[in-house]
């Protein structure tokens, strides 16, 4: 609707250089790791302020490490289109994970004050102080303070030095007995809308720079403990033993058929296992191993859930072993509204992409903020999927093409009555 007088230059050039100014700040040397009230996420958060007062912001650092711009629409004080991602890392980590969403937010208000635009509505972004739980263990503490869903109990917990989040937060200036002062309520914020990289490979094998998220999965995470009987590995005739390490092996087989033959976006992992006593000659008497189990649907994962327990009992009877299941951490699903997905589709297709839809695996601030606010995200394309890694690589063009996109997004914003 406002493409007569659209920006002609391109805003991928300027994201990049802004995406590699934001990775020289780190705590090492030769690799990126940024990390909730550490010096580096103050130095960040300053140079996140400035960029956003020259988009034309409001900014400011709040109760929890945020960075908070505003830029008003035609009405002061009008309720807000909430854009946003986090800028804090994992330790050694890819530079676009988190800073791609803020920047090109920030590209695109400015690009909106530079032509003087006002909407009927204002826009916000929020540069989260922590997604990644890397210092604390624990995740979204950024945008659960926005929801208003900060658990207090988080303070006592301590980095690996013995810092309290509690005194890491007064050393940072900020006041920890009031992080309630970040909450924000639902009737201030019309949407969220987080651009990120896609951390897969989906994008990339459809040939497609961008595309809709559907969901952020889901997740159950499962400890799974056989137990059979540790014996001489020379002397226990094999029809008489139970081997708790090729019993495990044959339910990691199965979890991983069951997952493979389904066609709801279901995934399964087994990313850790301990044989005891694990010694060469000696027949495993004790396996442990973790399951992550995601799904795009609450309803579909569990029953997968259910399904999977019931065939590691089967396979831990048929070879005698003792089981012991425990789920050990359970997060629901955070569906995409899909008001904002038709707005977010319709905005790729008018800049001649197809408009493909994917479920996130990973989890992202959208599980936080969709307590106070229908959600939605614009996945980027990246090489080979790799995330978490420094060999993390966006191009300048699907830069460029997320940046279009979500700009005809803002514009064309419709709030939902
Ligand atoms: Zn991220």
């Amino acid at each position: 609707m406002t493409d007569n007088h659209r920006h002609n230059g391109s805003l991928g050039a300027d994201i990049v250089q802004r995406i590699d100014q934001l990775a020289a700040i780190s705590e090492a040397p030769d690799n990126l790791t940024r990390v909730f009230l550490s010096k580096e996420h103050r130095a960040a958060a300053e140079v996140l302020v400035t960029w956003m007062q020259q988009a034309g912001m409001l900014a400011r650092i709040d109760a929890i490490g945020n960075v908070c711009g505003r830029y008003e629409g035609t009405k002061l004080g009008a309720p807000c289109l909430m854009l946003g991602s986090h800028y804090d890392s994992v330790r050694d980590a890819g530079k676009w994970d988190g800073p791609l969403g803020v920047v090109t937010a920030i590209a695109c208000v400015g690009d909106l004050n530079r032509r003087k635009v006002r909407l009927p509505f204002a826009i916000e972004i929020v540069a989260f102080a922590d997604e990644e739980g890397t210092r604390f263990a624990s995740t979204l503490l950024g945008s659960r303070a926005v929801a208003g869903t900060f658990v207090e109990s988080a303070l006592a917990s301590r980095d690996r030095d013995g810092v309290s989040m509690r005194e890491a937060m007064v050393a940072f200036g900020l006041d920890p007995d009031h992080i309630g002062a970040a909450a924000r309520a639902p009737v201030e914020v019309l949407a969220y809308l987080e651009l990120h990289i896609e951390q897969g490979p989906v994008l990339e094998a459809q040939k497609l720079p961008v595309g809709v998220v559907t969901a952020i999965a889901g997740a159950t995470r499962l400890a799974v403990e056989l137990h059979g009987t540790a014996g001489h590995a020379g002397t226990v005739p094999m029809a008489m033993r139970r081997d708790a390490l090729t019993g495990a092996a044959e339910c990691i087989v199965a979890v991983e058929e069951f997952c493979r033959s389904d066609r709801g976006g279901l995934v399964g992992t087994v990313g850790y296992i301990n044989a005891m006593p694990g010694a060469t000659n000696v027949i495993p008497g004790l396996v442990s191993f973790t399951l992550d189990i995601r799904a795009p649907k609450d309803s579909y994962r569990k029953m997968a859930v259910t399904d999977i327990v019931r065939e590691i009992e089967t396979i831990a009877k048929q070879r005698q072993l003792d089981l012991q299941i425990n789920v050990t951490h359970e997060n629901r699903t955070a569906p995409c509204a899909p008001w904002l997905q038709n707005q977010i589709g319709a905005a790729i297709t008018a800049e001649g992409f197809r408009a493909f839809e994917l479920p996130s695996g990973a989890g992202h601030d959208g599980m936080a903020m969709i307590d106070i606010a229908d959600i939605a995200m614009l996945f980027v394309r990246c090489r080979g999927g790799i995330s978490h890694n420094p060999a993390e690589h966006v191009d300048e063009a699907d830069v460029d093409a997320g940046a279009r996109v979500l700009l005809r997004v803002i514009e064309n914003f419709t709030p939902k009555i």
